[in-house]
């Protein structure tokens, strides 16, 4: 898909947004598409939402959720496996397997150690 028809989508949900309204939606609001599939603009899968930041909450969920059936799981960085909240460290940047993370690290180690020798 191309950038310019995912706009042409999204500014057709927004039209059918504003339509339901009876009123303009400030640009402010982005729209969500619950089912995550944004040719979708059936008035039962479109959400106004807060902000940006409770949209890009809601895409995280809506994957998870497609992915691997848990709204609430999230994706590690390392290994890119949906787990529950309990197994991973989360952080403001991302999210991982304290296991992957070690291993990750680990690699990265061996890499420089070996050049090291060169
Ligand atoms: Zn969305
Ligand atoms: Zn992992």
């Amino acid at each position: 898909m191309t950038k310019t028809s995912d706009m042409t989508y999204h500014r057709r949900a927004r039209r059918i947004v504003e339509s339901v309204l009876g009123k303009p939606l400030s640009t402010k609001h982005p729209i969500h598409h619950l089912d995550g599939n944004h040719k979708n603009n059936s008035k039962n899968n479109l959400v106004i939402c807060e902000n940006r930041t409770y949209h890009v909450l809601l895409d995280m969920r809506t994957q998870a959720f497609l992915v691997c059936g848990k709204a609430n799981w999230r994706k590690c960085v390392f290994c890119k496996q949906y787990d529950a909240l309990k197994n991973l460290s989360v952080t403001p940047t991302s999210t991982y397997h304290k296991s992957c993370n070690n291993n990750y690290y680990h690699n990265v180690r061996k890499v420089t150690g070996s050049l090291a020798k060169m």
